[in-house]
């Protein structure tokens, strides 16, 4: 499939300024600039930086070398929240395995993956860790998929820069290989719902599952945690998002009318 058909609109821009790069919290100004040197090497443009602990700095500009135009018109933002707000697809880095297991590519498929929804004009962010201490789990369960970089087993964890640095590259080789892998959600009917309306969703969900109970103590343990890894597995529309909004909206009204009726007499006979 040519950029044409997949991109008809917007064909003078190139599809890797869909792709954002996000750093949570990190240290050091001087990997800042370093990463902006390593996108832009790789013809990557939009930087989000959330919540830096020190920026803008000197080191950083000395770091990004002739790529202080990347740097200088990096995104701030407080939360993670507001970095991948309109992404379609998020992608989280990690260094090592967690807990729960989420769907996982390595990077090549999972760039080339990037690459296609870009090209497809989906909106898509990476996104990276602090230096000392990675992603929190609660970050990494705002990921549709987790990327890893398949290092010596005995030593994973690259320098951030470093770690930005071979996804660019698989993302630039994806461009220059013209090869598109099958993007099954090309040709779709609604666009894909953006990482906040799942936010809403999920919390939306949690809410209702308190309502009606099922969310209690003695419930299957990262009960939340699954769900949330079904639902970003799933890549939902904003039709979907809508039906299922409707349906918890529904059940919220009925069970505060039948605990109305029982006086408030506890909800355990629902
Ligand atoms: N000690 C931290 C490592 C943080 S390294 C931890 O155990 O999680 C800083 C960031 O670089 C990571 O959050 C990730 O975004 C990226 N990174 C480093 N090594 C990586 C790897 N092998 N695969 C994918 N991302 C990696």
């Amino acid at each position: 499939m040519s950029s044409q058909t997949l991109n008809p609109q917007n064909t003078s821009v190139s599809p890797l300024d869909n792709i954002r790069i996000v750093l949570v919290n990190t240290s050091h100004p001087g990997n800042i600039g370093a990463v902006a040197r390593a996108m832009k090497n790789m013809c990557l443009s939009q930087l989000y930086l959330v919540e830096p602990r020190k920026y803008p700095h000197d080191e950083a500009t000395w770091r990004a070398a002739s790529a202080d135009d990347v740097l200088n018109s990096a995104v701030v933002c407080e939360t993670l929240a507001d970095a991948i707000s309109g992404c379609q697809l998020v992608i989280g880095t990690s260094a090592r395995e967690r807990t729960v297991p989420w769907p996982l590519l390595d990077p090549r498929h999972c760039m080339e993956r990037a690459y296609t929804e870009a090209n497809a004009d989906h909106k898509v962010a990476v996104v990276f860790g602090r230096e000392d201490r990675g992603l929190t789990n609660d970050e990494l369960q705002r990921c549709n998929l987790h990327v890893h970089i398949p290092a010596n087993p005995d030593y994973s964890s690259l320098n951030i820069a470093m770690a930005v640095q071979v996804l660019s590259y698989e993302l630039r080789m994806a461009q220059l290989s013209g090869e598109l892998s099958h993007n099954d959600m090309a040709d779709w009917d609604v666009p894909v719902a953006g990482a906040e309306d799942l936010e809403r969703y999920l919390v939306h969900l949690e809410e209702t599952l308190r309502d009606i109970n099922f969310l209690r103590p003695e419930a299957p343990k990262k009960l939340m945690t699954r769900l949330r890894r079904l639902y970003q597995r799933t890549r939902l529309d904003e039709m979907e998002v809508n039906i299922l909004r409707g349906v918890l909206t529904s059940t919220q009204y009925w069970v505060r009318k039948a605990k109305s009726k029982d006086g408030g007499s506890g909800g355990e006979s629902l």
